[in-house]
């Protein structure tokens, strides 16, 4: 098991509706310990791609992506939620559904802080059904730049997010992978990678 599974395991609380809290370590306090280590450990996985800019959606992937971006000196742009953005000559927008919130929200990066040069390490906290990861891709898209990888700290594998990633060809890469989790019982099963 590896850091991020145990910290989960000794700190997370599963509610109903399949959503976990990990409130003590990333989304509302943060441990800097664990976030060093998440980044270190993403840099590590995706040392063979080039990366000068990490792109994430606000707010709990700001940590993470920040201590990415300090790793590689490159700058971190988020993400903005609006629930009004249309796409004008000054941002780029989509469109991404939130799990946890049950809402539409528009989500938009403006223009100047992506570019065609831009090979982007996108990063973010949960992969659930994949839609802010699709929002951001779609952003990047938008620029004219290339997506060097999806860097991602906790995966619910249950939900489809990882598996269309993978299927359309991007690099994924998760810390921890919950394969099944059971809000009665508290527990959670993670997959062997
Ligand atoms: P997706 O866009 O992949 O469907 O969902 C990912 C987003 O929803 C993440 O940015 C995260 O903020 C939120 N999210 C999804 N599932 C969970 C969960 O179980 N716990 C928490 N804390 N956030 C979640």
């Amino acid at each position: 098991m590896n850091f991020l599974e145990e910290k989960i395991l000794s700190d997370g609380i599963i509610k109903q509706g399949n959503i976990l809290k990990i409130d003590n370590f990333l989304n509302h306090q943060i441990d800097i310990n664990i976030m060093r280590q998440i980044a270190q450990e993403l840099k590590r996985r995706f040392s063979d791609v080039e990366v000068n800019k990490v792109l994430t959606i606000e707010a709990s992937g700001i940590a993470i992506a920040t201590m990415l971006g300090n790793l590689y000196d490159v700058p971190v742009v988020f993400a903005k939620k609006s629930e009004t953005a249309n796409s004008t000559d000054d941002k780029y927008v989509s469109q991404a559904y939130s799990f946890t919130h049950k809402h539409m929200n528009s989500v938009f990066v403006s223009r100047p802080y992506l570019s065609s040069s831009d090979r982007v390490l996108i990063v973010d906290d949960f992969l659930a059904d994949g839609q802010a990861a699709h929002a951001l891709i779609d952003i990047v898209h938008q620029a004219g730049g290339k997506v060097s990888g999806i860097g991602i700290a906790v995966e619910k594998g249950q939900q489809q997010g990882g598996k269309l990633l993978r299927e359309e060809g991007y690099r994924l890469e998760s810390i921890a992978i919950i394969e099944e989790m059971d809000w009665q019982s508290q527990t959670i099963r993670f997959r062997q990678q």
